[in-house]
């Protein structure tokens, strides 16, 4: 990538993107445009149209600071460092160590050559300080911002095993950074070290099989306080990580306080997986897959009691922590689905170069060129978008920049399962068989259109915010117009 030409592209494309909507919305002309009251705005005249509250475009898409979409220097060499250690630490054994998943006698562990290979790899990079990086300016992380993150993780996304070498896997990433944000010492002491250490692992559990769970509001898991515990009393599913046998703790979303009003009723408990009352009835299915050892688990609480103190950041604060934890684990997905979708495009090419077919090189027959080429140019769209939500959070902060979160939750899995789907067409039968990663890329893709709030929901808060801010735009310029009549009047009368 070019940042330089890549980020004039893109400030080029919002500012005539948002030019081009306010001269539709006013039937002019794209090239002579009138502002409300009538007056011809040029270039420089838009410009300070936009500094009066007339935009309609957020301010923010425009300011400077978020189109700066620059690596910092530091962050470059770890970049560097972090390829490396793929390339050198990680590649070698991805093959074995993913072969032995499928004749191990026990699927739900993993054989002391796994245990091996996984763990020495993870000793290379925190000795290398390739080691927590989504923590984004926190003292116990390597402190990168979220952008500088960004580029990391696309690197990440293109092995499968990279995350978990460098302790950045989901949904550790989320519970830790909650954990950190709004744990109490002790919480910390207990959970956060040993998840930091990656000494152990953990799982989130907010679905459940009998409401809807895009919308939390529903959530119907009980936990009551009875003499100092928590009593938790429900059934949650597709809870992933909770079939590795080193997942130790889960944060449950639960209803403490059905009375309060609906954004108050629910709260996160950490929950040991040890419990008495704890069962995890089976995994969830995700294509005919089990996924073992990580699975995805379908759980059910029966009396389970912890301690009153394992309630996160306190009653009813359910909500607030998942504006903690739903920004960075979204964009953490994202990122990394920029690394499948080139690692996509890159088993496309080659297959198409190495394949012969009626007499020619698959990938120049029909319009395979064009499907390469469609599939660079949504890539380069994509890791764009994603840097720009990468930034807001940094300079925004995660609940302002949720609209850009959401913008590339809707936009990237879709974009990125049409890419895969295409690079499975140019293999032929051996895109969807065991001998290629793609279909299991695609399935991971494809599940992500839900997982994490369906696409759905996302575009909902998109076009939910245009909408006001058109509203507020408008009502501002009906503002503007009143005084301007209104002023002449004044200065008859005075
Ligand atoms: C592989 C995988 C891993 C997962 N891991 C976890 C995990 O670790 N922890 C966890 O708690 N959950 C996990 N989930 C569950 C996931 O987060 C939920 O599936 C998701 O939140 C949607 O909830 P639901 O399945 O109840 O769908 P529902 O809420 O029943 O929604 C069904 C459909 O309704 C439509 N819909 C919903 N809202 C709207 C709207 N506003 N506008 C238009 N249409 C709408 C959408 O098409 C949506 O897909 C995982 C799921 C999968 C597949």
């Amino acid at each position: 990538m070019k940042p330089d030409f890549t980020m004039r592209y893109y400030y080029v494309m919002t500012l005539y993107l948002a030019d081009w909507r306010r001269s539709d919305r006013r039937g002019c002309p794209h090239t002579c445009r009138s502002d409300p009251l009538g007056q011809v705005l040029t270039k420089p005249a838009l410009e300070r149209d936009r500094n009066k509250g007339f935009p309609r475009v957020p301010e923010t898409s425009s300011s400077p600071s978020l189109n700066n979409l620059e690596m910092s220097e530091g962050a470059r060499s770890l970049l560097n460092a972090v390829v490396k250690h793929i390339r050198e630490n990680v590649d070698p054994f991805t093959k074995e160590y993913l072969r032995v998943n499928e004749t191990k006698p026990d699927r739900w562990s993993y054989t002391p050559r796994q245990i091996d290979l996984m763990e020495g790899a993870k000793r290379k990079a925190r000795d290398a300080g390739l080691w927590n990086f989504f923590l984004p300016n926190a003292e116990t992380g390597e402190g990168l911002s979220n952008l500088d993150y960004a580029y990391i993780a696309a690197e990440l996304g293109k092995n499968p095993l990279a995350s978990e070498t460098l302790n950045c896997s989901a949904p550790d990433t989320g519970n830790m950074e909650v954990l950190e944000r709004v744990g109490t010492p002790e919480q910390k002491e207990r959970w956060l070290k040993p998840l930091l250490a990656g000494k152990i692992r953990s799982a989130f559990a907010m679905t459940e099989p009998d409401v809807a769970s895009s919308d939390a509001k529903n959530i119907s898991t009980t936990a009551v306080l009875d003499s100092g515990e928590w009593i938790i009393n429900g059934e949650k599913f597709y809870i992933s990580g909770a079939g590795d046998p080193r997942c130790k703790i889960m944060i449950v979303m639960v209803k403490t306080s059905p009375d309060a009003e609906p954004f108050r009723q629910q709260s996160q408990i950490l929950v040991p997986v040890d419990t008495p009352g704890v069962e995890i009835l089976g995994p969830m299915h995700v294509f005919g897959h089990d996924e073992a050892p990580h699975g995805h688990m379908h759980i059910r609480f029966t009396d389970v009691r912890v301690p009153e103190a394992n309630i996160l950041w306190g009653e009813g604060r359910g909500f607030e922590i998942s504006q903690v934890r739903l920004g960075p684990g979204r964009i953490h997905h994202c990122m990394r689905s920029i690394g499948q979708a080139e690692k996509a495009l890159d088993l496309m090419i080659e297959r198409g170069l190495e394949r012969v077919a009626f007499g020619r090189k698959i990938i120049d027959l029909g319009k395979n060129m064009e499907t390469v080429s469609r599939a660079r140019i949504e890539i380069e769209a994509m890791r764009l978008l994603v840097l720009k939500a990468a930034r807001a959070m940094d300079v925004l902060g995660n609940k302002e920049a949720r609209i850009w979160v959401s913008m590339i939750k809707a936009k990237v899995p879709e974009t990125v399962c049409g890419i895969i789907d295409q690079a499975m067409q140019v293999h032929g039968a051996m895109g969807v068989s065991q001998w290629s990663p793609l279909s299991g890329m695609y399935a991971m893709q494809r599940t992500l259109r839900f997982a994490d709030g369906p696409d759905e929901v996302h575009h909902h808060v998109i076009a939910r915010n245009e909408v006001r801010t058109y509203q507020e735009s408008n009502s501002r310029q009906d503002n503007a117009k009143a005084e301007f009549q209104v002023r002449p009047v004044g200065g008859f009368v005075g």
